[in-house]
């Protein structure tokens, strides 16, 4: 069986490229990683494990001060999936980390920050990403079945949007990949 979470991505490699989608937008702008995006998605991916400990999707997402991230970085906010616990649809781990952000900065525009999420954001994630106004968005594996960064449609650079948002794809998509995939073999067997 393939597995669409370890499938490699096209868009790790290389630099600055364009990659073409058969829906509307029609493409992702992705951006090279900055050096320290590694070591953001990798305590995004701790949150993920803590979200798979208690039965939760392993997804986890990190807010960090964008001005800061190419030297040590401070982090704003953290959150992981909770949608069973919360019985909250709306749960997902960038919703958590953006609400926490704006409580944090007591603000609920969060320009200068980057927001790092282990798995490719959906349709709800990706617009309240452009509605927090975040600079930057990091995301480890793709989502072939709901992400809106790329895979299903791209919510986060579409020029129709009064807000656009760089995009970085695939900084620790194995191990983002591998987490969600371990999951979801323990669930069924
Ligand atoms: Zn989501």
């Amino acid at each position: 069986m393939t597995d669409p979470f370890l499938r490699p991505d096209p868009r790790l490699e290389g630099e600055l490229r364009t990659l073409q989608h058969p829906g509307l937008p029609r493409h992702l702008v992705a951006q090279p990683p900055l050096p320290t995006d590694a070591m953001w998605m990798a305590r995004a991916l701790e949150r993920a494990r803590e979200a798979a400990l208690v039965g939760e999707v392993p997804v986890g997402a990190v807010v960090v001060e964008s001005s800061q991230v190419a030297g040590r970085g401070r982090i704003i906010a953290e959150g992981r999936n909770r949608t069973r616990q919360d019985v909250d649809p709306t749960a997902h781990a960038e919703i958590v980390a953006l609400r926490a952000a704006g409580r944090r900065l007591g603000r609920s525009r969060l320009p200068g920050t980057t927001l790092y999420v282990t798995l490719e954001p959906c349709a709800q994630c990706a617009g309240a990403a452009v509605l927090a106004r975040v600079d930057r968005l990091v995301y480890g594996a793709a989502d072939p079945k709901a992400g809106m960064a790329g895979s299903l449609g791209n919510l986060l650079q579409d020029p129709r949007l009064n807000h656009r948002i760089q995009v970085t794809p695939g900084v620790l998509a194995p191990e983002a990949g591998a987490l969600l995939t371990e999951f979801f073999r323990e669930r069924r067997s």
